[in-house]
């Protein structure tokens, strides 16, 4: 066998979880399991000491309520023990429970480390497709939102007219005696700024040369008494900025608004001419251009005659390039981007739930999610219980130390011990209030979500965001076929939504 010499790579420690309960010792033994999770970790290239493999026995998998478990949770969350995997032979050793599951892997997720199916992908399961899904969107959402509330009061300036931030330079910042922050005119910079920018609008200067003017004019940036020349970045920074037109503005939140509280340099005129010299003859990008170039549906679209992929790229038309979706087989299929865009879009208009199945739906995950919040809501009592009793279990070494009855280090050796299962017990409490916020951000975000499939699509931030939700939606792809996209069958959560109820299929059938 080879030797691996590579120092860069990192060990890749993991833990196992067995679990054999009492109505199932038959199907598969304990030393079964071992033997899959060895072997698993072996073909992943983990470590996985035997000390690492955390057994339960007997006990079911209905609760998280299991001492190994609980052991194994508490070790992997210690950042020393530097795991990285856990490795069980299936999902359900787990937990039967998809708000268990939902919460353990929560919380292996926050320490990094990741879940590992000796006999299953995660996303075979359909419960564990759906959690998936819907944990990775939610985790989006809670960021976005995060994001959100760190932004409102930015856009709340930007919106009542205020400019936020630090100054252009032209400007400086001054705060006002009821402590408003505004912008005013820099009596030294402003007046040159501006001419820079007629001069600019002539036409006759690149940014370079309007960069060296300026830095001939002294306008600097100042860093405490030190002043440092423009750069060349800073320079095209100002002659792209809308500030100079009289905007209160956000790039981050692409926002402007036309405000008189941000004294006007130049006019908007000026200021176009500017972006017009400046980007040549390139134009600006439109929504729909930018679906194009990017090519969110390669792969995912077949071709109707061969069942194979189509590719995506350029042809060179009289005046620009047009983007193709195309099978590799001559003569087979070549669609314009845009067409598969466009019957992308009324694809996703005839999948959408209608507002009463997504209620219904929703009403639904929100009802299972109480019913388990109960569950926890109970074992947190249980929890808060359990912690006292190892408080005053602590007292009562401590206090036969100094009796003499325990030696120092059995003393100390009895105190980790029971240290380790507070611990532990804390992050099954830690787990059951996560769940309880978990279902709100899910919920918010799946109403958001189904509500507008072609919005969620198009306001998708990247490429990988509108690949993943075309993932998770058409798992099967996509096939054009008479001039139209349509899919090769629905996710399971989906179908659900898209299921006529009982009482409107059947008085549908009366009418006919
Ligand atoms: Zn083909």
């Amino acid at each position: 066998m080879r030797t691996n010499t590579d120092n860069e790579v990192m060990e890749k420690k993991a833990v196992a979880y067995v679990r054999i309960s009492t109505e199932e010792q038959s199907t598969f033994s304990i030393a079964q399991q071992i033997e899959a999770v060895k072997r698993t970790a072996q073909v992943q290239g983990y470590i996985l000491s035997d000390s690492n493999i955390f057994i339960d026995e007997g006990f079911s998998a209905k609760t998280t309520n299991r001492p190994a478990l609980i052991k194994m949770l508490a070790f992997c969350s210690q950042k020393k023990n530097n795991i990285t995997a856990l490795i069980a032979y299936k999902i359900d050793r787990m937990s039967r429970d998809t708000a268990d599951y939902l919460g353990i892997m929560k919380a292996l997720a926050s320490h990094g480390v990741r879940f590992i199916s000796c006999t299953e992908s995660i996303e075979d399961s359909p419960s564990g497709e759906f959690l998936s899904t819907i944990l990775a969107a939610a985790a989006r959402y809670d960021n976005a939102a995060k994001a959100e509330r760190v932004s409102a009061s930015i856009i709340q300036r930007i919106k009542s007219g205020l400019p936020h931030g630090k100054a252009k330079i032209g400007y400086l910042n001054q705060t006002l005696p009821d402590r408003r922050r505004i912008i005013v005119k820099d009596p030294d910079r402003f007046e040159r700024v501006q001419e820079a920018w007629k001069l600019m609008e002539t036409g006759a200067y690149t940014l370079q040369g309007i960069a060296k003017l300026l830095n001939s004019w002294k306008i600097t940036t100042k860093k405490g008494t030190h002043q440092f020349k423009l750069t060349m970045q800073q320079v095209q920074r100002i002659f792209t900025d809308k500030t100079y037109c009289g905007y209160a503005i956000s790039k981050k939140h692409r926002m402007e608004i036309k405000s008189d509280q941000v004294p006007q340099m130049i006019s908007e005129e000026t200021f176009f001419n500017v972006q017009f010299i400046l980007s040549g003859r390139r134009k600006t990008t439109g929504l729909y251009q930018r679906l194009r170039t990017e090519f969110p549906l390669r792969g995912f679209v077949r071709c109707p005659i061969c069942n194979n992929p189509l590719h995506a790229g350029f042809s060179k038309g009289k005046a620009k390039y047009y983007g193709y979706y195309f099978c590799r087989t001559p003569g087979h299929i070549s669609i314009p981007d845009s067409k598969i865009d466009e019957t992308f879009i009324d694809l996703l208009k005839v999948v959408t739930p209608s507002p009463m199945f997504r209620q219904d739906f929703l009403e639904e995950v929100k009802r299972k999610w109480n019913d388990k919040y109960m569950s926890f809501v109970k074992q947190h009592e249980n929890v808060q219980e359990k912690i006292e009793t190892l408080k005053q279990l602590k007292h009562k070494i401590a206090e036969k130390n100094l009796s003499g009855i325990y030696t120092d280090e059995f003393t100390k050796e009895q105190l980790d011990k029971v240290d380790l299962e507070i611990l532990a017990t804390k992050t099954i409490q830690s787990e059951s209030k996560l769940a309880r916020l978990d279902i709100e951000v899910v919920v918010a975000f799946m109403e958001g979500f189904l509500a507008d499939l072609s919005k969620a699509f198009i306001e998708a931030k990247s490429l990988e965001q509108k690949r993943e939700l075309v993932c998770s939606i058409f798992p099967n792809g996509l096939i054009f076929q008479q001039s139209k996209l349509e899919h090769l069958g629905l996710v399971d959560w989906m179908l659900y939504t898209q299921k006529v109820r009982p009482q409107i299929s059947f008085s549908a059938d009366e009418r006919t």
